[in-house]
């Protein structure tokens, strides 16, 4: 599977990843412009606003619309600043479009949802627009990686991603479960695609902002999407989670942007150990497995079950206490021995069923 890629050419002041910033929500024109004018005077380059917003129950503020995409476009010819908004159907498509919005982003609600995708592809058919596809809203690579499918088969190759994190019943820390596995998995499966992190929605909570970019920066993803109000406590929507344009600025000042060139000679050599050192772990594993199967003709023989489970406790314990002498989470070495624990058990039961 390939994606058809343009390089997106995104103005950015870090010359490694591009800064996408503005209010959740158009409220006003003097919010837009205000906010906008800020921005652009800290050297941002590109504003975000919704524009159409999708809430999850009916009385809140559901965007202005077309009214509000004229006050996106006096952003752009006051500021330069380029322009951005969410789509969730063909209409909001072709108003943006003639309001000359540059970015389109498809929401994490919309994303979800593939009826809604072709339609949102079929309708943007013939365009030149760049487009982000932010993550569905539930911890699915897949569906993420065929709405990106279905908008690139329209012809759309200024395309990227934006990751704003997965929703749970549980709500822990984050408001949306960073899970930061999928967005690598999807940069391991479409190594073109530029991916852009939205700290704001994953956070729920300014202050977790600041260490939210420097993570995504840290992990090679390609630019940032922050919230940012002129007046953040009084945000007709998702008031907690933004920063004045100010405290954006600070933040920003604060970032490490690393080099992701993969060129020196030294990481090539501890690359080179890691290597040498994951060949010997699996002809381990594999030593440990042949005594398994072992065990399992033994258990055969004598009538036993396979599972044992005081056993089992035994090496989660004993192996999790060793690791965490050593420097490694007993969380990581519990969850690597249940997966070495879960292959010896398929083994030796095709021992025992043979
Ligand atoms: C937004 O960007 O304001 C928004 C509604 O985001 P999401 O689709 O990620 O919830
Ligand atoms: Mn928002």
């Amino acid at each position: 599977m390939e994606l058809q890629l343009q390089p997106l050419n995104l103005p950015s002041d870090q010359e490694r990843a591009f800064i996408i910033a503005g209010p959740c929500s158009a409220e006003k024109e003097e919010q837009v412009m205000t906010t906008a004018k800020q921005l652009a005077g800290k050297g941002c380059h590109i504003f975000r606003a919704g524009v159409w917003k999708p809430r999850t129950k009916p009385g809140g503020f559901e965007g202005h619309g077309e009214p509000a995409l004229l006050w996106m476009k006096q952003v752009k010819e006051e500021t330069g600043m380029l322009t951005a908004t969410e789509v969730a159907t063909p209409e909001h498509i072709e108003l943006a479009l003639k309001y000359g919005i540059d970015i389109l982003w498809i929401g994490a609600r919309t994303t979800a949802n593939p009826f809604a995708v072709q339609a949102i592809a079929d309708a943007l058919k013939g365009t030149d627009v760049t487009v982000l596809v932010k993550n569905p809203v539930n911890p699915d690579l897949e569906l993420w990686i065929g709405a990106l499918l279905r908008i690139n088969g329209a012809g759309i190759q200024k395309l990227g991603a934006i990751h704003r994190g997965f929703s749970s019943y549980e709500k822990k820390l984050y408001r949306n479960e960073p899970m930061w596995q999928i967005p690598i998995e999807l940069k391991r499966r479409l190594p073109h695609l530029p991916v852009v992190c939205d700290p704001s929605h994953i956070s729920g909570r300014r202050d977790l902002i600041a260490p939210l970019c420097q993570q995504a920066l840290d992990l090679g993803l390609d630019g940032l999407i922050v919230e940012s109000h002129c007046d953040p406590d009084k945000a007709w929507s998702d008031a907690s989670q933004q920063v004045t344009p100010e405290v954006l600025d600070f933040i920003v000042s604060r970032l490490i942007f690393r080099d992701k060139a993969e060129h020196s000679d030294k990481l090539k050599d501890l690359r080179h150990e890691i290597d040498e050192l994951d060949d010997a772990l699996i002809e381990l594993l594999a030593r440990r497995m042949k005594i398994c199967r072992n065990i399992g003709e033994y258990k055969k023989d004598k009538g036993l079950t396979v599972v044992q489970t005081r056993r089992y406790s035994e090496i989660l314990d004993k192996r999790g206490a060793q690791g965490s002498l050593l420097g490694i989470g007993r969380e990581c070495i519990k969850n690597i021995f249940e997966n070495i624990h879960e292959e010896s058990v398929r083994q030796q039961m095709e021992i025992i069923n043979k």
